[in-house]
């Protein structure tokens, strides 16, 4: 089972991955859109990493505060995005629980990722987030290692896409070509929750 520990691990380790990528999220970022992916997310997710420490007692607790930093700290379209991602997958997993089963983080997440569709009106095939998210939801109830996988294939697969949403849409046919930044820190996002998994 994860408990909050597992979800404080998850917050960390994706703090240190983005804070190790920061700058591969900035070029791609500086091809379709403004260059600030990559400083956005560091910024977002220092803030979590310091905020979740030791308090937060629940999963819920964990994920709600983490989501909750991003959308005050982070300044570009992902910082709402991603808060809202946390924040919905935090209530979906319920204040009670202590700990939860991969499954049941998966169902969570699945409501976390339809309120960013929801929020965003973007869907797979948009070249965003949502290319790495959707299919990681999706094999997330396989396994964390699945789940991986699917996040990095999908934002690999966003190379050829024309964006149809969020900044680099502006680009049009010019969006070919390059991976999307979003969809590159989802898929670390993933690979981190898969690494606290020990998997
Ligand atoms: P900004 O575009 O404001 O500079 P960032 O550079 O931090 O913000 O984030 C850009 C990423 O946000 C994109 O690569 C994309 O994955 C994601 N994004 C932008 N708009 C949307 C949207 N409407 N739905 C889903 N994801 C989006
Ligand atoms: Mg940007």
């Amino acid at each position: 089972m994860l408990d909050a520990d597992f979800f404080r691990r998850w917050m960390a380790a994706t703090a240190a991955a983005v804070d190790r990528e920061a700058d591969r999220l900035t070029d791609l970022d500086s091809a379709i859109g403004d260059a600030d992916h990559g400083s956005n997310l560091r910024r977002g997710f220092t803030a979590v990493a310091a905020a979740v420490g030791k308090e937060p007692a629940t999963p819920a607790a964990v994920l709600k505060l983490a989501g909750g930093q991003l959308i005050s700290t982070v300044g570009g379209a992902s910082g709402p995005l991603y808060g809202t991602l946390l924040r919905r997958t935090g209530k979906a997993l319920g204040d009670d629980a202590a700990d939860v089963s991969r499954e049941q983080l998966a169902e969570a997440l699945r409501a976390g990722v339809d309120a960013v569709a929801q929020l965003g009106g973007a869907a797979p095939g948009d070249k965003t987030m949502l290319d790495a998210l959707v299919p990681a939801v999706d094999a997330l109830a396989d396994s964390f290692a699945a789940a991986r996988a699917a996040a990095a294939a999908g934002a690999e697969a966003t190379v050829p896409l024309r964006a149809r949403k969020g900044r680099a849409s502006y680009l049009g046919e010019r969006s070919v070509g390059h991976q999307d930044p979003g969809a590159a820190s989802a898929a670390l996002l993933v690979a981190a929750l898969a690494e606290v998994a020990g998997e």
